[in-house]
């Protein structure tokens, strides 16, 4: 069974009827210096694949924040990932950034003094950076990302879902247009006019995390591009 299939059953599937919106929350773009996602691309295939919305999360910088305030149609969630002493913490509904080698319990409080939601993401991830330890410690967080599409093994999910720690997220983790929206956080009961409304029903229990792993091909045909150069986004072309 292929990893992707694999992320299939793992999903927690809730039926066609249920899902009432679904949001990327973890995306990357020009801005994070290790993805390629231009601002409109990502609105581009976001619209393609049916999202609501997405949100911004670029590694420790706001700075694109900016090229999406001009988008009507979906819901841009503002965010960043932050590289935190304990591991990545996404800051949700926030438009600053702490300042670097910030520790956990501080970017818990910084995003909270800004009215947003602190999210751990990929927490138990083998390769990225993730804050498992520390939650299973006790650390504070608003909510996990129990779906990371970017993760290698789907137990790396399956962990953070078992964690049962706040409200429920997840994300593409897309550094490379093709990988938007094969993750996502979905609504059961409302459809969000805005951002806040989507905060709010995270911190409520509202939304769980789905979707897919990204194909073992996806990443590596990215990593290539972006390493030998000549890169043409020409699969956005081919987006399912
Ligand atoms: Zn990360
Ligand atoms: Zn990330």
């Amino acid at each position: 069974m292929s990893p992707r299939d694999q992320g299939y059953i793992e999903m927690a599937d809730p039926g066609p009827d249920s899902v009432v919106a679904k949001f990327d929350l973890h995306v990357h773009t020009v801005f994070s210096r290790d993805a390629v996602n231009r601002p409109e691309v990502v609105i581009r295939v976001a619209k393609k694949k049916g999202l609501r919305g997405f949100a911004v999360t670029d590694h420790n910088t706001v700075d694109g924040l900016n090229s999406f305030s001009g988008e009507k149609e979906l819901i841009v969630v503002p965010g960043v990932e932050i590289s935190t002493g304990s591991g990545h913490l996404l800051g949700l509904g926030i438009y600053e950034c702490p300042v670097k080698g910030v520790q956990l319990e501080e970017a818990i409080d910084f995003i909270h003094q800004r009215g947003g939601l602190a999210v751990a993401a990929h927490p138990f991830s083998g390769f990225k950076m993730g804050m498992g330890k520390a939650l299973l410690e006790g650390a504070k967080v608003d909510a996990v990302e129990v779906f990371n599409a970017s993760n290698w093994f789907p137990r790396s999910n399956a962990k953070a879902r078992a964690l049962r720690v706040g409200g429920k997220t997840g994300g593409s983790d897309a550094h490379f247009p093709w990988e938007v929206g094969n993750g996502y956080t979905y609504c059961t009961k409302l459809n969000p006019g805005s951002w806040e409304e989507l905060l709010r029903a995270i911190k409520g229990g509202e939304t769980d995390g789905g979707g897919h792993l990204s194909s073992f091909s996806e990443r590596l045909y990215g990593r290539l591009k972006q390493r030998f150069g000549d890169f043409r986004p020409q699969r956005e072309e081919s987006l399912r």
